[in-house]
C-alpha cells in the first residue's frame, strides 16, 4: 500500500472523511487524496515523492507559487519576533494602505483570517448597517460557509432559501433569497418586488465556485443600478479574483464599484487572512465605533500579515498580471486545440490566473449551464492527468489556478499529458 493510501486510512479513523475540508477528499472524482508534503514554484510533491505541476495553487493564495523566496524570508524574520500579540501592529497598517491604495473603492478596511469570516462580518455590516434582513446571492456561488450563505436556490426566478447544509435553521435560510447567475431579468423583478427589503447582494465578480462563469457586462450594470436605487449595499466576494483577475481585483477588471468587498487568499499568500472592506460611512458601523460587532483574537497576524505583505510587494510589478493572464491563456488554449485535434466535446476559457476546463461545446454561463457539461469524463480527464503529474482541482465545480511560476515548459507539459489523456477519452 503506497503512504498515500495508508496515510488516508488512518486519518480517516480520527479525522470525519480523513480531511479538514471536505473538498479534499476526492469525494466527487473518487480515488485516494494526495498528501503532499513538499512544494516549490508550480512543482508539488507527495508523501510517496511523485511529482505533480499544480493547479490547486492551495485553492488561489499560491499566485508566487510554493515556498517563494522572498515570501519565506518574510515569514522567518516576523516569526522571530513573536507569533502573536493580540494588539495592533505596524505591519497591519502597512497592510491597510496598501490595500486601500490597490482597491479604491476599500476606503477602509478590517482584517480577518479566513474569507468565510470576511463575508459573514461583511453581511452582518450590511445588515447593521441598512436595518434590514434579506440578503441575496446567486446559484452557485460560495461565499464561505457561514449560516446564511450555505443557501442555494432551487431553479426559477425567485426562492425563498432553502438551507443547503444540516443545521441551518430554516427561519435563518428564508432570509437568504437567491436568483441564476447573469439572468438580468430575474434581478429586475425580484427587485421590483422587495429591493427595500434586501440588505445587500452577495456575488463572487467572477464565478469560481462552479467551475468559472463570467458575469455578463449589463448584469453587472444592473447590479450596481438596481443596488443604488433601492439602498441596497452590493458587496463584491473577491476572495478568490482579488489581485488575481487583475491588481486592482474583479471591479477594476469591470469597472464596477462595489459598496463592500471581501479579500482572502492571495492577501494572506498561504498563511490565514481575510479582509473586508468598503465605504468609510458603512465600515464606522462597526465596533468599536458602531452597533455591529466583530472580533478575532488572532486578526491581522504578524506572520500572516507578513507573507501577505511580501506576496502583494511583487505583484505590483509592472507586467505581472498580463503575463499571468498570458500563461493561463496559453493553458487553456492548447487545451481546447488538443481536446479539438482528437473530437472531444470541451471548451476553456481564463481570466487572469484563473481559468475553467468543461466537457461541454460552450463555456457555461450559470449553474443549470454548469451542471450540463459531462461529469463523468471530468473525472476520467482528472485521473488521467494526475497519473500523468498534472494536479488539478479535484472537482468539475472548482475554477484551476496557475501561478507567476508556472514556465512555458509546464504549460507545454500539461498539454502533451492531456493529449494522451484526451485520447483516451474518446
Ligand atoms: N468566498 C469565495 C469566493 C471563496 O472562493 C471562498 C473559498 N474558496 C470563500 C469565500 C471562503 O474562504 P475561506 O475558505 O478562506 O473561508
Amino acid at each position: 500500500m503506497s503512504r498515500n493510501q495508508q496515510l488516508f486510512e488512518q486519518s480517516q479513523t480520527l479525522i470525519p472523511g480523513g480531511v479538514n475540508s471536505p473538498v479534499r477528499a476526492f469525494g466527487s472524482v473518487g480515488g485516494t487524496p494526495v498528501f503532499f508534503k513538499r512544494g516549490l514554484g508550480s512543482r508539488l510533491w507527495d508523501e510517496d515523492g511523485q511529482e505533480y505541476i499544480d493547479y490547486v495553487g492551495s485553492w488561489g493564495p499560491m499566485i508566487l507559487g510554493h515556498a517563494q523566496t522572498d515570501v519565506i524570508a518574510a515569514v522567518q524574520a516576523t516569526a522571530a519576533n513573536s507569533l502573536s500579540f493580540g494588539a495592533p501592529t505596524a505591519l497591519e497598517l502597512d497592510m491597510a494602505q496598501l490595500i486601500t491604495h490597490l482597491v479604491p473603492s476599500m476606503e477602509q478596511v478590517r482584517l480577518v483570517s479566513s474569507g468565510t469570516e470576511a463575508t459573514m462580518s461583511a453581511i452582518r455590516l450590511a445588515r447593521g448597517f441598512t436595518s434590514r434582513s434579506k440578503i441575496l446571492k446567486f446559484e452557485g456561488c460560495y461565499h464561505g460557509h457561514a449560516d446564511s450563505l450555505l443557501v442555494k436556490a432551487g431553479s426559477g426566478a425567485l426562492t425563498f432559501g432553502q438551507p443547503s447544509s444540516a443545521g441551518v435553521p430554516p427561519e435563518l435560510a428564508a432570509h437568504t433569497l437567491t436568483l441564476p447567475y447573469n439572468d438580468v431579468a430575474a434581478l429586475e423583478q425580484l427587485f421590483s418586488e422587495l429591493g427595500e427589503q434586501i440588505a445587500c447582494v452577495i456575488l463572487e465578480p467572477v464565478a469560481g465556485n462552479m467551475n468559472l462563469v463570467n458575469p455578463s457586462p449589463a448584469f453587472l450594470n444592473a447590479l450596481r443600478t438596481l443596488c443604488t436605487q433601492s439602498g441596497t449595499l452590493l458587496i463584491f466576494d473577491e476572495v478568490m479574483t482579488g489581485f488575481r483577475v487583475a491588481l486592482g481585483g474583479a471591479q477594476q477588471l469591470f469597472g464596477i464599484k462595489p459598496d463592500l468587498t471581501t479579500l482572502g487568499k492571495v492577501i494572506g499568500g498561504g498563511l490565514p487572512v481575510g479582509a473586508f472592506g468598503g465605504r468609510a460611512d458603512v465600515m464606522a458601523f462597526l465596533a468599536p465605533l458602531g452597533p455591529v460587532y466583530q472580533a478575532g483574537t488572532l486578526s491581522g497576524n504578524p506572520v500572516a500579515v507578513a507573507a501577505g505583505l511580501a506576496t502583494l510587494q511583487q505583484l505590483q510589478r509592472p507586467g505581472f498580471h498580463d503575463e499571468l493572464a498570458a500563461k493561463t491563456r496559453q493553458l487553456t488554449d492548447g487545451l481546447v486545440q488538443a481536446a479539438r485535434d482528437v473530437g472531444v466535446t470541451f471548451s476553456a476559457q481564463s481570466v487572469g490566473g484563473m481559468f475553467g476546463l468543461y466537457f461541454s461545446e460552450h463555456c457555461p454561463n450559470s449553474f443549470a449551464e454548469v451542471m450540463q457539461c459531462d461529469k463523468a469524463a471530468f473525472n476520467r480527464f482528472f485521473h488521467g492527468m494526475l497519473e500523468q503529474g498534472v494536479y488539478l482541482a479535484p472537482s468539475a465545480f472548482e475554477a484551476g489556478f496557475v501561478s507567476i511560476a508556472h514556465s512555458e515548459a509546464d504549460i507545454d507539459q500539461t498539454i502533451a499529458a492531456a493529449r494522451q489523456v484526451f485520447a483516451s477519452l474518446r
